[in-house]
């Protein structure tokens, strides 16, 4: 890119790669960090004893899907308090005031931010490839001398935005579409992949056992835990091409649990315009009341998009410290969007908080909520495969009380009950 070159901007990007390793010297060192914080013993006591027992084993730096905490939220929040170090030491060099950074511009030096989540880290410059090179040199001796880890020579790459890096999971590139450089940030290539895999397993054959309703309202669960995520990403097409595999993949999971159905025959019985948008409909029938479920799409108002404040005076406001809420976009062509209340907890199915719910829609409620699967081994069933079972006896009919089992682990827990 000539043009680009010729300007005195230089956008490069260290993209950090800490090598995963942690050992009794990282123990000691976390311990006395944590230290600093916390007073109490026992804690501290439960943490070595966690430490030791290898918990973390291999853990503590390994990569989690999307780079959020999946399963066990103690690993990144201990590797967070351990590399907090980095931050407070990457401040001190690079949070400088507005006249320190003109000052760096004029004598043709650049500036430095570091961005951090767990282990993965970005640090952006606008200085030379020389002096960005140096910088990762410095970076590399802080971690080994003050923090005995190793930055990977091959793997922390320094790259130039307009080619694009990949950040917790978003790729993020500066590009001109339209003879203006924006920045996109969009899914990174390999977590769309990932997302249309699992779909695609919930899909196949194996599955066509199950009801329509706990199908459509799972892959809805699935798609929109995954938008959520990328919501504030720069293009809908990418979330679209996600929700478009959803389409197709129900599609054929229908001709093959409807053996013989005609395709046009399964659109024309099986869809509804809600929202200018066509999408897959199913219901369920139980205890006397049908429930319908609603394919989820990504239109804005779905999406729950909020707009974030730009970058003011005090730059970017911290997205957890905020008083006021983020002011919702706009729908562009002035469309209402489906209800939210139909969208709360499962897609379809509105919340009727005046009126106590009969014991049979209360039961039903609860295996939606628990997405049709067995809170003690996962099984998945369908309805009049699963069992409600009341945590604290016949006394409470609160939802939270309430949890879904399989028949085989209903009836363990209570011979264990009655037993004891
Ligand atoms: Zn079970």
């Amino acid at each position: 890119m000539p043009l680009f070159n010729t300007s005195n901007k230089h956008y490069y990007v260290i993209e950090g790669d800490i090598r995963s390793y942690f050992d009794t010297v990282h123990h000691r060192k976390l311990l006395s960090l944590v230290k600093r914080r916390i007073a109490d013993k026992d804690i501290i006591d439960l943490i070595w004893k966690f430490l030791k027992a290898g918990v973390m084993e291999g853990q503590l730096f390994a990569k989690t899907e999307q780079g959020v905490p999946q399963g066990g939220i103690i690993s990144p929040l201990l590797a967070n308090i351990y590399l907090h170090e980095l931050d407070i030491w990457a401040e001190k060099k690079w949070d400088l005031d507005q006249y320190a950074r003109m000052k760096n511009r004029t004598a043709g030096r650049g500036n430095y931010k570091m961005v951090r989540y767990a282990d993965d880290f970005v640090v952006v410059s606008n200085g030379t490839i020389t002096e960005v090179k140096a910088v990762k040199e410095e970076l590399k001796d802080f971690l080994s001398t003050s923090l005995h880890l190793e930055l990977s020579e091959e793997k922390t790459k320094i790259t130039h935005i307009n080619d694009g890096i990949d950040f917790l999971g978003f790729n993020i590139q500066r590009v001109k579409p339209e003879g203006k450089w924006v920045v996109h940030l969009r899914p990174t290539e390999k977590g769309t992949q990932r997302i249309k895999k699992k779909i695609k397993d919930l899909s196949t054959r194996g599955w066509t056992w199950l009801d329509e309703y706990i199908q459509l309202t799972r892959l809805n669960a699935l798609v929109r835990g995954w938008s959520e995520y990328y919501k504030h990403t720069s293009l809908l097409e990418d979330i679209e091409e996600v929700t478009k595999h959803v389409w197709f993949r129900h599609l054929q999971w229908l001709m093959r649990k409807h053996k013989g159905a005609r395709k046009h025959k399964l659109i024309m019985t099986k869809t509804k315009v809600i929202h200018n948008r066509t999408r897959w409909t199913a219901t369920i029938q139980e205890g006397g009341i049908t429930l319908e479920a609603y394919q989820w799409l990504p239109t804005r108002k779905e999406l729950k998009r909020k707009r974030y404040p730009q970058k003011g005076k005090g730059g970017f406001k911290h997205p957890y410290t905020w008083e006021d809420e983020p002011v919702e976009t706009d729908y562009p062509q002035g469309e209402i969007g489906p209800a939210e209340r139909l969208y709360t907890d499962t897609i379809g199915v509105r919340s009727r908080e005046e009126e106590p719910l009969k014991m049979s829609e209360l039961k039903l409620r609860v295996k939606i909520r628990d997405h049709f699967s067995c809170q003690k081994c996962g099984h998945v069933g369908n309805s009049s495969q699963l069992q409600v079972h009341h945590k604290k006896g016949l006394t409470s009919n609160r939802m939270q009380d309430l949890e879904t089992l399989c028949q085989k682990c209903h009836q363990s827990i209570t011979s264990q009950q009655s037993a004891s």
